[in-house]
């Protein structure tokens, strides 16, 4: 898999996320050329400090941070593909649709019958009461066919 594992001391470790064919030193300029056993063979890959991939041995405060912090960048590198699919043909369409966009608001779960007309969103409550504690009423057009995304201006929605 071209995976280089070297053990280290988390003290001296930094965290990168870096994407497949990138080195694992993470230091790949754009359009280098990496041999196949230094380049990150998956989708993504998180490199715990600036030479190598290591495998992390420490305090567990400084783990936990560090393994807190590659999972935030994991997330948002999701969020960021997710956007860009937003831009494209719905890829769970049959020859590439438009996205089924639902109103989704994180957290509370909460999602209503939704009409997007160009700017204009239109949403529909049906009556959920779906609440919870930790919701943080960030608000989207999610197409639950192919998990895009879309951000919104909560002005332009009309709620009925
Ligand atoms: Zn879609």
């Amino acid at each position: 898999m071209g995976v280089r594992v070297e053990w280290m001391d988390a003290k001296y470790t930094s965290v990168a996320l870096e994407v497949e064919g990138a080195a694992w030193h993470g230091e790949t300029e754009p359009g280098e050329e990496v041999d196949e056993e230094d380049a990150i063979p998956g989708e993504v890959g998180i490199v715990f400090g600036a030479d190598e991939a290591v495998v992390l041995s420490g305090d567990a405060e400084r783990v936990r941070a560090l393994l807190a912090r590659a999972l935030r960048q994991v997330d948002e590198f999701e969020q960021d593909k997710r956007r860009a699919l937003a831009d494209e043909p719905c890829p769970a369409r049959p020859e590439g649709g438009e996205h089924d966009w639902s109103l989704h608001e994180d957290g509370y779960g909460r999602t209503w019958a939704t009409v997007v007309e160009g700017d204009k969103i239109t949403a529909y409550f049906q009556g959920s009461e779906d609440w919870s504690e930790d919701g943080d009423g960030d608000l989207h057009l999610f197409c639950g066919g192919c998990m895009a995304r879309r951000d919104v201006n909560e002005d332009s929605i009309e709620y009925l």
